[in-house]
This record gives structure tokens, C-alpha cells and sequence, in this order.
């Protein structure tokens, strides 16, 4: 049996243990922008259309996590959150795990303005892009993660190869790709 649990994402930093429900199915839980778990048989839900799906996982197969990382989130720490909570609730540290940014808009594709770029610490003036999965590749880099398991999608949301759900492209109107991890149950025997 497999069971599911997707948080109300709300472009913050808050990150929560996920437990496996007692009766099993999809599972809904309060605010939140990032899961972890070692429950076997959990599936981490995330959605987004431009925002990052963060997929962490560890090398040993102890737990895993699923971020929802936009720039609100990406500024405001939710991966260093991610990891803090890994460390402290299920002992797993930074330098275990493999960390995988998936389909996303591009750098060319998102032009934010000056209020986005002070959010990253730059000194800006004027509009300029931005690419999310390389702040975030940064910040797992920094936070001890290896540069050799710190991956990522090279596809954009907005721009392709194949078509995905873009919040720039579609506006309000833009559908959600869901992002899901999980850890298999043991072998029946
Ligand atoms: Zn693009």
C-alpha cells in the first residue's frame, strides 16, 4: 500500500515531519513548502509551474524531502530549513545526501525585478535574470552538500523542450506539475 501527503504551500520556509496517516491514502496536511520523512511507503507531494521542485534523498536510503522553492522561499532559506530538519529529526547530515532540482523556469525566461535581487543579497537597480536552481545548487554547496550530488533538470517550465505548466507563461490560469519522492517498502519476506 502507498500513501501520500501534500502541505498547503504558501512561498514560505517552513518544512514539517510527515508521518505515515494510520489509514493510509492521500493525505493533506497545514501550511507548509517542504516535507521530510523515513516513514517507507510515503509519497512526498510537491506541485509548482516555474517554482523548483527540491527532491533530497539519502545516499543510504535513511530519508528523504521535497521542497516547494520559489524565490520567496529560495531567499528566505526553505532549503537550509530542509536540511536543518533532516540533521535534527532524522540524524541525517547535509554531506549524506544527493539533492536533485528539477523542471523549473530558466534564467532567461524570468526577469525579476530590483525587490527579488536585494531578497538574493545583490546590490541592484534594475531588472535582471535570475536562475533559481543555481542559488539553490549554491546554498546546498554552501550548507555541505557535495558538488558531485547537488543535480538538476535542465528543463524550463516556460521554454522547454517539452511543455510544462508555467505560471509566466500561463498566468493565473497555469496548471501544476505535481513532484513526488518516496521510499519503496521493504520486500514482503
Ligand atoms: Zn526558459
Amino acid at each position: 500500500m502507498c500513501s501520500s501527503v501534500v502541505a498547503r504551500q504558501v512561498h514560505g520556509t517552513r518544512v514539517v515531519v510527515a508521518e505515515l496517516p494510520s489509514k493510509g491514502g492521500a493525505r493533506v496536511i497545514g501550511e507548509a513548502d517542504g516535507m521530510v520523512t523515513e516513514a517507507k511507503g510515503l509519497l512526498l507531494v510537491v506541485t509548482a509551474a516555474d517554482c523548483v521542485p527540491v527532491f533530497m534523498v539519502d545516499v543510504e536510503g535513511r530519508g528523504i524531502g521535497m521542497l516547494h522553492a520559489g524565490w520567496r522561499g529560495s531567499a528566505g532559506g526553505i532549503l537550509e530549513a530542509g536540511l536543518l530538519l533532516l540533521e535534527r529529526a532524522l540524524g541525517i547530515d547535509p554531506s549524506r545526501l544527493v539533492i536533485y532540482l528539477g523542471p523549473a523556469i530558466c534564467r532567461s525566461c524570468y526577469e525579476v525585478g530590483v525587490e527579488v535581487q536585494r531578497a538574493f543579497g545583490r546590490d541592484a537597480t534594475r531588472p535582471a535574470c535570475l536562475d533559481l536552481r543555481s542559488e539553490l545548487a549554491r546554498q546546498a554547496r554552501g550548507a555541505g552538500v557535495a558538488s558531485s550530488r547537488v543535480l538538476r533538470s535542465d528543463w524550463c517550465t516556460r521554454c522547454g523542450p517539452v511543455p510544462l505548466h508555467s505560471h509566466r507563461a500561463q498566468g493565473e490560469q497555469a496548471g501544476r506539475m505535481a513532484a513526488f519522492l518516496g521510499l519503496a517498502n521493504a520486500p514482503a519476506g
